[in-house]
Order: C-alpha cells, then sequence, then structure tokens
C-alpha cells in the first residue's frame, strides 16, 4: 500500500529510502521539494532521476485536508473548518497580530480530558491526529495565505498534544528541520493540561520549544473540579515537572490561568500563586473566561481589576491575553470537533 509521504520524519525518510535503494540525498530532495517550494507531485521534481521519480511515485502519496469552511471574525482572526479522510473534521486558527501571524493547531478529533470549561472535549475522545494531519493544517493554511507567512505555531487546538505525544513530536520535528519548514525552536509553542510524565519526556528531548500549562487554579479542590486531571496528577506533581522544565530549558513556561466569575479570583486565590510558584521561572497569563456554557460565567469588568491589583501587591508577574475571535467561536476553549 501507498505511503502518506507527510508522515515521515527526516531520518525516518532517509533510512527508508536507503533501504530501498535510493540515493542518499533523495530524502533532502523530496523535503526540500514539499515543505519549501510546496510542490506536491513526484513527477515536477527535476533534480531527482526519471526513474527515482516514477518508483517514488508508486511507493508514496500526498494527502491533503479538505477545507469545509472558513470563517473570518471582525479582529482579523481566520477560523478553517477541515474535514479529515474519515469524515471527522477539526479546526485550525490564524491569529494576525502585527507582523505575528499565529497558527493554533489541533491534535486530536475530541479530547479525553473533560475540563469544565472548555467545549473541545464535549463529544468525547476520537482519535488521535496523524503527523501528517497536524502538519498539513499548517501547509493548508500557508497555501491559502501565501505569500504572508505564519511565523509562531501554537497546539493550542483541540486536543491534549502531549496525549498523543509521538504524533506532535514528530510535527514538530518537520517545523524545526532545516530542510522542512524551518521554524525557529522559540516560535513553536505546546500547551497541556497538566500530565507531568510528559513533561518530563518533553524536557529529556530538549527540542527548545516552548511548554504552556493550563494551570487555572493554585488550589488542589478549585482545580480537581475544573480540570478532573488534576485528580491524577496534583499541583505538587505537576509544578515540580513545571520547575524542572523551566530549569533546564532555560525558558519561563507560560501559566495559562482562565478567570471564572467568583471560583478564581479571590484575594486567597492570589496568595496561593504566589506561594506555588516560588521559585518558577513563569509568565502567568491571565484570560477572561469565554462564554461556552451556563456553568459558569467570565468575571465583571470589576472582578477582573481586584485580581490584577491581588497579583501586583503580591509580585505575581502576569499579562492579560485579549480574547480573540469570539465572534466565530474561534477563541480558547470554543473549539470543536465535528464527528460525522
Ligand atoms: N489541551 C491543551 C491544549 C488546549 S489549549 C491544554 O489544555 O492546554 C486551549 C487553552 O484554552 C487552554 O489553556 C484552556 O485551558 C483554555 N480554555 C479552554 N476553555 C476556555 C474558555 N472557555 N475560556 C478561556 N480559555 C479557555
Amino acid at each position: 500500500m501507498k505511503k502518506d509521504i507527510k508522515n515521515f520524519v527526516f531520518q525516518e525518510l532517509r533510512e527508508y529510502l536507503l533501504r530501498r535503494g535510493f540515493l542518499s540525498r533523495c530524502a533532502d530532495q523530496i523535503f526540500n521539494w514539499v515543505y519549501k517550494r510546496r510542490l506536491e507531485d513526484f513527477r515536477l521534481m527535476t533534480n531527482i532521476s526519471k526513474r527515482d521519480r516514477a518508483a517514488l511515485e508508486k511507493e508514496f502519496y500526498f494527502s491533503a485536508l479538505k477545507l469545509l469552511k472558513k470563517e473570518v471574525s471582525h479582529d482579523g482572526t481566520k477560523k478553517f473548518l477541515f474535514g479529515l479522510a474519515d469524515g471527522y473534521s477539526i479546526e485550525t486558527v490564524l491569529i494576525p497580530e502585527g507582523r505575528r501571524f499565529t497558527l493554533c493547531i489541533s491534535t486530536q478529533v475530541g479530547c479525553k480530558f473533560r475540563c469544565e470549561f472548555c467545549l473541545s472535549g464535549r463529544p468525547g475522545f476520537r482519535r488521535n491526529l496523524t503527523i501528517c494531519e497536524i502538519i498539513n493544517q499548517y501547509l493548508g493554511v500557508l497555501d491559502l495565505i501565501r505569500p504572508k507567512k505564519i511565523t509562531n505555531v501554537v497546539f493550542m487546538g483541540i486536543g491534549e498534544p502531549l496525549d498523543n505525544f509521538s504524533n506532535t513530536i514528530g510535527a514538530i520535528k518537520i517545523f524545526l528541520h532545516r530542510q522542512a519548514i524551518h521554524l525557529g525552536k522559540r516560535k513553536i509553542c505546546i500547551s497541556t493540561c497538566g500530565l507531568p510524565p510528559r513533561i518530563e519526556e518533553l524536557n529529556r528531548l530538549n527540542l527548545g520549544v516552548r511548554l504552556s500549562v493550563s494551570l487555572h487554579s493554585a488550589d488542589d479542590g478549585i482545580r480537581s473540579k475544573i480540570m478532573p486531571v488534576n485528580k491524577k496528577y496534583p499541583l505538587t506533581e505537576l509544578l515540580g515537572a513545571v520547575r524542572s522544565f523551566s530549569k533546564q530549558q532555560l525558558l519561563p513556561v507560560t501559566l495559562e490561568y482562565v478567570l471564572l466569575k467568583g471560583l478564581n479570583t479571590g484575594p486567597s486565590a492570589a496568595v496561593k500563586l504566589k506561594k506555588r510558584l516560588a521559585g518558577i521561572n513563569y509568565k502567568l497569563n491571565i484570560i477572561p473566561y469565554n462564554r461556552v456554557s451556563s456553568v459558569y460565567q467570565p468575571p465583571s469588568q470589576e472582578e477582573v481589576s481586584r485580581f490584577i491589583s491581588e497579583l501586583k501587591k503580591r509580585k505575581v508577574f502576569f499579562t492579560l491575553r485579549k480574547p480573540r475571535g469570539q465572534d466565530i467561536n474561534a477563541a480558547c476553549g470554543q473549539l470543536r470537533a465535528q464527528t460525522p
């Protein structure tokens, strides 16, 4: 059976091709054509011999996602609904910010973790995305916006990237590879709901990519209530892994903190943050809750200001994130997988 060429990381493709008798430079040439020059037809890869081109065509195929819908927010954010070969669909979001174009990509159809404030896990978990389905979100959007470039990639779409570890890492290797997409390592950010063993594994790989952790509370009781994953991996374990990661990678870890009315915005929340985050190199990113159901409410402007002054008083450093793409349901927590 033919193989999808975009499922191969460079090293694997090289070894695979060598075993089949191709020249050692063939993997370089293919990567260059596909990722740098955006050509998906072996017949046109003119620096490869005709015989090899024919052999490659028998061996591999090029997959593409089907663009089912594109929506544009009044703030310029674009949301793409992509259909997968088996009928599922996923969403990808492009967020322009000055000269920066950040692509927010999905890693799973659905999600297992069932955070109470997030829609992405609602239909339940269906399956992991393959390497090429992750990469094709990038290539699909790039082909639509060229000559504009995507400058940053964040794994913050549907799914839990560290729960689809090997395909997420495979995709990152293609994003980073010199002959492929060649993004800077600091331009890539993985976001997790908090899986300490996987954070440690990521740390050991030393890829240099950024890490973002969805914290949302520094109190185990509250966090377990809104994020069931906290029952398995409570804060001590999670923050231990975060501390090691930031130390070894010499990088601040972003801690996402969604403000939920009356739940995690009081003075005691600020005190606990200060205590729990001591000794960690972090950036706290506070985000007003995007309403996705009636269980939680966004905080009032006044509640946000009060929390901010509590944080300032205690020297907990933070940035306030502006919600983007809310009017087209493209903001955090609003993305969903569609099942046939
Ligand atoms: N599973 C990963 C990747 C998803 S990132 C993770 O949990 O980090 C999506 C981000 O949006 C997470 O930080 C998540 O906590 C946040 N989020 C989810 N629902 C939200 C909502 N309704 N309002 C604001 N942010 C939300």
